[in-house]
């Protein structure tokens, strides 16, 4: 320690405390790099050979195994700032300190804030006191070079990679079905079952052509797929688990697949919380892309096409489902609607008639893009019936073939699956053979080895036989699928296409697909009609014209039928009355449900019928007032009489409420003395609710 170091220190230093910053990098540096470690915290005895009491000298090491670059991410160094920043320290201690923090934003700060609080600094050089503008260049000098030193070693490392990467040399990870050989070459793993697995998860995709659909094949069979552990105690070992989603783009997306050495498909960006984001660069950019560099399992051709389907498949969530791969859903023509009108793909909207999902085929694209109304909507039940019919009606030939080719392509995926499961019952048994043998060679007296590997050996025991059970069973299921009477079913239907279309146990899917197999696209236009131009597969073309189909309002109207009967009803008939008949008679309204008084009385008043007081009115029939009057008695005396049969009255509601009958040229008159039940002049009809009646009150 020289007298300089000795004149920089003062008693305001001293009377703050000394931060020792101990760091390294990796956690490899952490446990290789015990030097280094040992000379960091060397550094405490000069903090005390300074005058700083060992007790005062405080460490912080919480940043080992964390890289420089950034001190986001580093709890230490955040803290030296604040306590320098709060005037806690005196001096900062650490080793080469502009490494203190390879970012040079960091390094300033922290120059910056030792400036304005007088806090010293040290290093294996010597003491600065940042607050000195010679100290200050010096360090800040010190921190650039540490920069570009980092800088230098990487582009130098970088550049290395490169130009191998570009040559196709670079020995990078490889994904899981490729391995290197003893000279450093790419092959297709050895190992059969991990082959098998990946040739079948492309053929799947060829067939299906959707990533869920494969993950459904897969998961249906219970196949199993191989991964290859990246880290930890384990790595490189295989292991094998159920097929994910986001697996199989991966392997769809990786040109490894298909022999092609690529690089710079990510580039790596640092965020302004340190973290680092990962983004994809279009193709054209990757720093290199060499097809046929060695063996794959589908070609170069294969690869782009397959990422053609990806892509479609990808459009079709999104604004428009162009050529789209059949969904669920009953549109037929979904994905191959195309707007006769503006020319682009129709989408299909759903709607509930009547408790029965049914499409539209709606023109809206272009509406929803400037917010102009919709081209076209275009109810879709009666177009997919007249499509069924369609084909049903040309197509007989080629239905056959396209029914015989899923029949075929059925038991070969069976066939395919069986052989991939058998060989995951014989790695079971491989693996149980493996376990016996080590157990066999081991000493038994050395009963600590003996036993774990006992114990090893019957785990794969368990296994085999599970997989074997598995297996097993998996085949008694496949063959219920296939059995001789569903195999018969499917021949008949081969040869029966109507029928396989009409089954109402074919999936609609199934539908869409084998239209899909026949049509190219469905042109529809609706003006006065509905025409559809439809276009086959290899350019023969049809057009169909069909009526547009009712309004809903006009679906609901009720029958004319209904109506008649209403008004030749209310002539002898209460509303109510009315209501009863037709339900009796099993007539129901346009919505198809049964009458009520409400109903029958909007009906009439919609089609203008005469009111049925109305009528009773123009018959010539008076109120109780107009009676009474008439034969000058009182109003309740004309209930009376009515009651007893002196007077005819006709009820014209529900409410018993009635217009009477003339009395004609004999009225009944008045009779003190005389019996009412003796005068009784029209017969008692008894009260039935559904025949005419007499009013009640
Ligand atoms: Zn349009």
């Amino acid at each position: 320690m020289n007298a300089e170091a000795h004149q920089k220190v003062r008693a305001s230093h001293l009377q703050r405390d000394a931060y020792l910053y101990v760091r390294q990098s990796t956690m490899r540096q952490v446990f290789e790099n015990t030097e280094s470690t040992k000379r960091q915290y060397a550094l405490r005895e000069r903090g005390v050979a300074l005058g700083w009491p060992v007790e005062r000298v405080h460490v912080i090491d919480s940043d080992q195994g964390q890289s420089g670059a950034s001190a986001a991410d580093r709890a230490g160094f955040q803290r030296l700032v604040a306590e320098v920043g709060m005037g806690k320290a005196g001096i900062v201690l650490g080793l080469e300190v502009s490494r203190l923090a390879r970012n040079s934003t960091d390094w300033h700060r922290l120059l910056e804030i030792c400036a304005l609080t007088d806090t010293l600094i040290l290093d294996e050089d010597g003491v600065y006191n940042p607050a000195d503008f010679n100290d200050r260049l010096l360090l800040g000098l010190k921190g650039t070079m540490s920069e570009a030193e980092l800088h230098v070693l990487r582009s130098r490392l970088r550049g290395g990679i490169l130009s191998q990467a570009r040559r196709g040399e670079l020995r990078s990870p490889l994904p899981v079905g490729l391995v290197y050989d003893s000279h450093g070459q790419v092959i297709l793993d050895p190992d059969q079952q991990v082959q098998e697995s990946l040739r079948q998860l492309f053929r799947t995709f060829q067939r299906t052509g959707s990533a869920r659909a494969t993950v459904q094949s897969f998961r249906a069979a219970r196949l199993l797929f191989p991964r290859r552990v990246r880290t930890g105690p384990h790595r490189g070992e295989l292991c094998w688990g159920p097929l994910g989603h986001w697996r199989v783009l991966q392997v769809l997306h990786n040109p490894r697949y298909a022999g092609a050495f690529f690089f710079g498909r990510l580039r790596t960006r640092q965020r302004p919380d340190g973290k680092i984001t990962y983004e994809k660069r279009p193709r054209e950019q990757w720093l290199s892309l060499l097809p046929d560099t060695h063996p794959g399992y589908i070609s170069w051709p294969q690869y782009e096409e397959n990422q053609k389907r990806l892509l479609d498949s990808a459009q079709s969530h999104g604004q428009d489902r162009r050529k789209s791969p059949p969904r669920e859903g009953p549109a037929l023509l979904q994905g191959l609607a195309l707007c006769g009108v503006c020319g682009t793909r129709m989408t299909v909207r759903y709607h509930t008639r009547r408790g029965e999902v049914s499409p539209d085929y709606v023109c809206q694209r272009q509406g929803i893009e400037t917010g102009s109304p919709i081209c076209q909507a275009i109810y879709g039940a009666g177009i997919d019936a007249a499509m069924g019919a369609l084909l049903l009606e040309s197509m007989t030939p080629v239905a056959l073939e396209v029914a015989l080719q899923v029949q075929q392509e059925l038991q070969s995926r069976l066939d395919e699956a069986d052989r991939l499961r058998h060989q995951q019952v014989e790695r079971a048994r491989y693996e149980a053979e493996l376990a016996r043998r080590r157990y066999l060679q081991v000493d038994p007296d050395h009963r600590l080895v003996a036993d774990t590997l006992e114990a090893d050996w019957n785990e794969k025991l368990r296994a085999l036989t599970d997989a074997q059970e598995q297996y097993e069973k998996q085949r008694a299921a496949d063959a219920a699928v296939l059995g001789d009477e569903q195999r018969a079913r499917i021949l008949a239907l081969a040869t029966d296409f109507p029928r396989l279309w009409r089954d109402p146990k074919t999936p609609q899917r199934e539908r869409k697909r084998m239209l899909r197999l026949m049509l190219e696209d469905v042109t529809l236009i609706k003006a006065e009609q509905i025409t559809l131009h439809v276009r086959f597969k290899g350019g023969a073309s049809q057009s169909l014209t069909l009526p547009i189909p009712p309004r809903a309002w006009q679906l609901r109207q009720t029958s004319a039928q209904v109506v008649a009967e209403i008004d030749r009803l209310l002539d002898h008939h209460t509303t109510g009355e009315i209501a009863t008949l037709l339900n009796r008679r099993g007539l129901v309204s346009g919505e198809g449900k049964r009458f009520n008084v409400s109903m029958v009385q909007r009906i009439s008043r919609d089609h203008g019928l005469k009111s049925r007081p109305q009528r009773l009115r123009d018959a010539g029939l008076l109120t109780r007032q107009e009676i009474a009057e008439r034969l000058g008695i009182a109003l309740q005396t004309v209930k009376h009489w009515r009651a007893h049969g002196l007077l005819r009255a006709h009820a014209y509601n529900d409410k018993g409420e009635c217009l009477y009958e003339h009395p004609g040229d004999t009225p009944p008159l008045k009779k003190q003395g005389s019996k009412l039940s003796k005068r009784r002049r029209f017969p008692e009809v008894p009260s039935n609710r559904t025949e005419e009646v007499q009013c009640e009150t």
